[in-house]
């Protein structure tokens, strides 16, 4: 009694291990097959059911999925993968629906599934060659065909990212540690390291990034984590096209520099997430020369425009910034997630290159082993970028092109056919495939303009028929569609915006009158 056994006597018999865990035993294998099949199939039924959202509302939901509650014992693959099917896969939003278009949310390629399949089989990590040899050496050569696709030449300067947001962290960060070591030495001479000593004290106020009003939040939100504070970030305002205007970026970087201030960055948007404005990348980067300032591109968007056939010019400019923000979760019709940053100078990565014995140690550096870890703010990390590889290599540059073409022209027929219709009012002229309008029924208040369009898409989408986007132009509530679907047709659209028209005319009295009651609630 109270002995301890001695460690091993009462191991577990393996064989359940090995049944449960991805591997060599004829049993897992078996398993393997079968229950990915049968969630090939619940998805193809899925995909068959052609309505866009059947889960209901928050409450019906709720109901629907219950709580968390495991069971000792397990109820197995299968049983568990039905439940799945029935309260997960089921009830979600079909983003490859045409009426699904409220955010940069993309419908995804044939091939990027099918990549997922080996991406998570191989559970490949990017941060040492030794833990994903084949991915490692593909995604340099990725990263080196982007480079060239965006006029920066040949190199392996830049990685996939987890999205938007890490990369544009990426640029801001480079950035800033570039102006100070150009801007503040230490006693011997040489450049100030913020990596080594951190922020010199009157950097925090001096250094600043410039960006449009309309630039991504995540420019403030990073600076943030830089510990730089919201403070740092100055914006310019827009012009009626919402691109930066370049006249007021000229002021902006006057009145900085007389009140002694030091822009490290000027964040330019390709693609800005509501209107879709791409900022004149030529201008800006004469602007960031004359002020030493370094230019970060942010092509969230925008930058699949580098595939296109018919709107590559749009990007102009890209080939003379210094850091570049792609996402292919977004118009490139990738899965989540899909990112990635280029750096036009590689001697710039010195600023946060780190050596950690275990993953890219100096003996292995000179012997040529691919090193990605030091070129990522992540250690573990996915091989997303096997998912645009496949993609790329199975459709060929020109069928991709054209999938990224057809919602630009799409949405120069929205836009007209909204401009025609009655009832309907476009609130910025589109650029690229965003569309902001408003329902205004002739003759309804003004005061109640807002919350009529608010509740008309929270209606559709309460009842599964649309998603349209609700943002802000001006002090107007507008609504969104993001129209960046291969597939979505003008019936869609026309289909789509009649169903806006009939919500409108359904409850708009009594939103007047103050009797409605939002699906919301
Ligand atoms: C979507 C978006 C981001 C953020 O990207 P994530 O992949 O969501 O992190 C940044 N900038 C722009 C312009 C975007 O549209």
């Amino acid at each position: 009694m109270g002995r301890r056994p001695p460690y091993g006597t009462n191991m577990a018999d393996i064989s359940k291990h090995r049944q449960s865990l991805f591997c060599s035993d004829p049993q897992s294998i078996a398993d393997y097959e079968t229950a990915m099949s049968n969630a090939v199939k619940a998805v193809s039924n899925w995909l068959k059911n052609e309505k866009m959202y059947t889960g209901g509302s928050i409450r019906e939901l709720r109901k629907t999925i219950g709580s968390f509650n495991p069971s000792k014992q397990g109820v197995g693959v299968n049983q568990s993968l039905d439940h799945l099917v029935d309260i997960f896969l089921n009830p979600s939003l079909k983003v490859h629906h045409p009426h699904s278009l409220a955010h940069l949310h993309c419908p995804t390629m044939v091939a990027s599934q099918i990549a997922e399949v080996l991406i998570n089989a191989t559970n490949q990590s990017m941060d040492s060659w030794d833990q994903s040899p084949a991915g490692s050496i593909m995604e340099e050569q990725l990263i080196d065909w982007l480079r060239q696709k965006a006029g920066y030449g040949q190199g392996t300067s830049g990685v996939f990212t987890s999205g938007g947001t890490q990369s544009n962290l990426m640029g801001i960060l480079l950035a800033r540690d570039w102006a100070v070591a150009n801007h503040w030495k230490n006693e011997d001479g040489s450049e100030w390291s913020v990596q080594e000593n951190g922020l010199p004290a009157e950097a925090l106020k001096k250094l600043k990034v410039v960006c449009s009003e309309n630039a991504h939040f995540s420019v403030q939100k990073n600076m943030a984590m830089m510990g730089m504070g919201f403070q740092s970030v100055v914006t310019v305002p827009t012009n009626a096209n919402a691109q930066m205007d370049v006249a007021e970026l000229e002021k902006t970087l006057a009145t900085l520099k007389a009140e002694g201030k030091i822009v490290a960055c000027i964040v330019a948007t390709a693609g800005t997430t509501d209107a879709g404005a791409i900022d004149d990348l030529k201008a800006i980067r004469k602007l960031a020369d004359a002020y030493q300032a370094w230019l970060h591109v942010d092509a969230a968007w925008g930058g699949a425009l580098l595939l296109s056939k018919d709107f590559r010019h749009l990007l102009d400019g890209i080939e003379l910034t210094d850091s570049i923000t792609l996402d292919f979760h977004k118009h490139f019709f990738q899965s989540i997630s899909c990112g990635a940053f280029l750096l036009r100078d590689e001697r710039n990565y010195r600023f946060i290159d780190y050596k950690a014995d275990y993953l890219n140690s100096e003996y292995d550096e000179e012997h040529g082993v691919p090193n990605l870890v030091s070129k990522s703010l992540q250690t573990t990390r996915r091989f997303d970028a096997l998912k645009l590889w496949f993609t790329l290599e199975a459709l060929g540059e020109d069928l991709y092109a054209s999938m990224i073409d057809h919602g630009v022209k799409l949405t120069k027929q929205v836009e007209e056919y909204i401009r025609t219709t009655e009832g309907l009012e476009m609130l910025v002229p589109t650029q690229f495939a965003a569309v902001l309008f408003r329902v205004a029924p002739e003759g309804y208040p003004a005061e109640f303009i807002d919350a009529l369009n608010q509740n008309v898409a929270d209606e559709l989408f309460a009842r599964g028929e649309a998603n349209i986007g609700v943002t802000k132009v001006g002090n107007k509530q507008s609504l969104k569609m993001t129209t960046l679907s291969p597939i979505a047709t003008l019936e869609n659209v026309k289909a789509l915006l009649a169903l806006v028209l009939a919500e409108a005319e359904r409850i708009k009295d009594a939103i007047a009158n103050g009797t409605y009651v939002p699906p919301i609630d």
